[in-house]
């Protein structure tokens, strides 16, 4: 009999040329997934992370693309059924965030943050669906926070867009759930990286301090989560929140 091939899963891996996604593609590229890196400005550490990865015979592929906007999220989205044919799973992890009074927050800001944390998720999800609900399979995970369920004082634009990812989330999972795709959202507590560079060390043994499990939070904990929820099948709309018990 002849031996049934295993075709690789396809994952487009939005903002991933450093911090939580540089380190989704790197665990994933461990087990067979074939992936697209997705980066806009880091074009430098995207390549690096490709080269390391491609070196140990991993298939990874590098786009540019603001996915703030559609015409760009459409070229990634061409780009990915180009190189790999189909779209598995999506994860829009693409995000940056502002620490500032609301009272000082200009319309210029909080249209900048609304575009690159809850618009590039309308758009990457809405350019990826056709091929998803044509194959009647597919796996969305969204990048939110906990300040998206619980709130941040002097991070309410960012707050306010991640709400939004779990808005989105759950609604989307209802809509989506007769076609077999499964949407959910990791809503990350505080994550060692570049996002967090401005806290200064003793900021950040504050916070390690009013965490029960006494750590902060790496990109591995998150990269874990999202291969659980690619690999599960029975999990949908839910805002799993990887935060060492700071919010419960
Ligand atoms: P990071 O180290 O600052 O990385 C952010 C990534 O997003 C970069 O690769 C950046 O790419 C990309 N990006 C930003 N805007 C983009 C755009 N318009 N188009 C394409 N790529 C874009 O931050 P991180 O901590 O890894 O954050 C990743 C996600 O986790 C974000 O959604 C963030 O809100 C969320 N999160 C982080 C924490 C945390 O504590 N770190 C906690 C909760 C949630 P370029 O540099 O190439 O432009």
């Amino acid at each position: 009999m002849e031996a049934k091939k295993i075709i690789p899963k396809t994952v487009i891996v939005t903002g991933a040329s450093k911090g939580i996604g540089a380190e989704i593609v790197k665990q994933l590229s461990q087990d067979n997934y074939q992936i697209v890196l997705n980066y806009n400005k880091s074009e430098t550490l995207a390549k690096e992370v490709q080269k390391q990865l491609i070196q140990n015979g991993k298939k990874v592929e590098i786009f540019k693309a603001d996915v703030s906007k559609r015409e760009e999220v459409k070229k990634l989205i061409e780009y990915t059924l180009k190189k790999f044919k189909t779209i598995d799973v999506l994860i829009n992890n693409a995000g940056i965030s502002q620490v500032k009074l609301f009272t000082e927050i200009t319309d210029e800001e909080w249209n900048t943050m609304i575009q690159n944390n809850l618009n590039s998720v309308f758009y990457c999800t809405q350019e990826a669906l056709p091929v998803m609900i044509n194959e009647k399979r597919g796996c969305i995970i969204n990048i939110s926070s906990i300040w998206g369920i619980t709130g941040g004082s002097c991070e309410v634009a960012y707050s306010t867009a991640k709400a939004g990812i779990n808005g989105l989330t759950k609604a989307l999972a209802k809509e989506l759930g007769s076609s077999n795709i499964r949407v959910n959202a990791i809503a990350p507590g505080f994550i060692q990286t570049q996002m967090n560079e401005h806290l200064t060390e003793n900021e950040k043994k504050e916070i390690q301090e009013e965490i029960p499990l006494n750590k902060l939070g790496t990109t591995l904990d998150v990269a874990k989560c999202v291969k659980w929820l690619i690999e599960d099948d029975y999990t949908t709309g839910q805002i799993i929140s990887i935060n060492g018990g700071w919010y419960i």
